[in-house]
């Protein structure tokens, strides 16, 4: 069973497709499980949870004071900008594991040292938005370290969803399942990555929106 975890709704401010259209990507795509993983916002589990076709794991993206943290598991939202401890200590409170995302990301990654020195519970090792090396690196890391490993498109359209999956075996029914399973490391990963020119895009970007938003990180 593939499980796309890192994937954007319009409950980001910078993400497009309603979570409800995120289930009928995945349907079609034949993914089993997908967290839908918002910038600093927990409701779109609530409008999917119940589907009926995909699992949906509840998590968040959470933004903290040194870069992106990725709760799953959690029973409520996780606030943004807390120091590196506090955000790991507030998704375990809410029942949750935290993932370092895309740890060697310019601008919103946790960058190595953090990385390490954090008690995390896993890493993300593959994300369709990094460019090859960060994935390589990303997977040593965790590889070299001991933990667990999660992966995702990073998606903030629907047309990128699946784009990086998490390969569980058959058979799995419930998010606690799914989420049992992450933490045993009884999987599989793979992802797209990011080309240069859409590297180039992407810094630009993210330069642009960071200053329309009054010069406030997502
Ligand atoms: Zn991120
Ligand atoms: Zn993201």
């Amino acid at each position: 069973m593939r499980a796309d975890l890192h994937v954007h709704s319009n409950y980001s401010n910078d993400g497009k497709p309603s979570p409800q259209e995120i289930v009928d990507r995945a349907v079609e795509l034949g993914l089993g499980c997908v967290a839908i993983t918002d910038h600093n916002s927990f409701e779109a589990y609530f409008d999917v949870k119940d589907n009926g076709r995909v699992i949906i794991v509840p998590a968040e993206e959470v933004s903290s004071a040194e870069g992106h943290i990725l709760a799953y598991g959690i029973d409520r939202e996780i606030p943004r900008g807390l120091s590196i401890e506090d955000t790991i200590a507030a998704i375990r409170e809410a029942g949750g594991y935290a993932f370092a995302a895309h740890p060697y990301r310019w601008w919103s990654g946790l960058g190595e040292k953090n990385t390490v020195e954090h008690d995390f519970d896993g890493i993300e090792a593959r994300n369709a938005r990094s460019v090859p090396a960060a994935n390589r690196r990303s997977e040593r890391l965790a590889a070299r370290i001991g933990k667990p490993i999660s992966a995702g498109s990073d998606a903030h359209s629907l047309a990128r969803i699946g784009t990086g999956y998490v390969e569980f075996p058959d058979g799995l029914e419930t998010w606690q399942e799914v989420v049992r399973h992450l933490m045993e490391g009884d999987v599989r990963v793979g992802s797209k990555s990011r080309t240069r020119v859409t590297t180039l895009k992407y810094g630009t970007n993210s330069i642009i929106r960071w200053m329309l938003r009054g010069f406030k990180r997502m």
